[in-house]
């Protein structure tokens, strides 16, 4: 049986003071019930979440994560870097940083080997865009996605990942997949693992991103292969994110 994991993904907001409020609003809420709970947070805020959240149920990780171990490349993260802080897990491919900082399917499976090398647990996201759904491509954008990562892990590595399915023209917008639409792309994702290693396939947590909110939270987590819930906007107040954990 898998378990539920709820991962916040703040983007580039937070500030000292707003995230101690969220975070100790988070954890005062929180009841590890049948799901897990995370925050992805920007890199500066990993030493504050380290303090605020190490002795509680709560766990933490990166945005991004870069594919290189270290040296000269200024502005990157390393997994490394991000571990020395108690991270968990790092994003990785998040329809932002492909479209904002051209990240292609061969960097995006190139850090969620990074990650994996080191012990952290990438959540690759994979996703089509409104074009690309409208055009009937949406099962080959997502597959070639997660065939680049395939093809980089080996077979016992793929029991150490995370999948989120976050349809582009879902986030941030307030159009949500209906339960309908995300199951379908889950199940075909998951079929692909299992080609792979049907036991990884069986186990791993498969997340929906796209403007999930604690009111449509229900109707997507019941679904059989929707593992959880990968929150952008709705993460960043206490209440919202912990009824979406509640839905699980
Ligand atoms: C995201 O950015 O991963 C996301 C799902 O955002 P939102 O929930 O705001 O659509």
């Amino acid at each position: 049986m898998r378990r539920k994991l709820v991962i916040g993904n703040w983007k580039m907001n937070g500030s000292r003071a707003a995230n101690s409020v969220l975070l100790s609003g988070i954890v005062a809420g929180f009841k590890s019930g049948k799901a897990d709970a995370a925050v992805c947070v920007p890199a500066p805020y990993l030493a504050q979440c380290e303090a605020e959240l190490a002795e509680t149920p709560v766990a933490w990780g990166g945005q991004d994560v870069s594919a290189y171990a270290a040296g000269a490349y200024t502005g990157e993260v390393a997994a490394s870097m991000l571990l020395d802080f108690g991270s968990k897990f790092a994003i990785v491919g998040h329809s932002e940083r492909r479209a904002y900082h051209g990240e292609n399917n061969e960097l995006v499976a190139q850090k969620a080997l990074a990650a994996v090398n080191a012990g952290l647990v990438p959540v690759v996201c994979v996703g089509e865009t409104l074009q690309q759904r409208e055009a009937g491509k949406t099962a080959v954008t997502v597959c070639l996605q997660l065939q680049a990562v395939l093809d980089v892990l080996d077979t016992a590595a793929l029991e150490k990942i995370v999948l989120a399915y976050e349809p582009v023209w879902a986030i941030g917008t307030g159009k949500t997949a209906t339960p309908a639409m995300a199951q379908e792309v889950h199940a075909l994702l998951r079929k692909q693992v299992a080609e792979r290693n049907a036991a990884a396939a069986a186990g791993m947590q498969i997340l929906y991103g796209g403007s999930m909110k604690p009111e449509n939270a229900k109707d997507l987590l019941a679904q059989p292969d929707i593992d959880g819930g990968l929150i952008g906007g709705a993460a960043l107040k206490a209440e919202d994110f912990l009824g979406i954990i509640e839905a699980a």
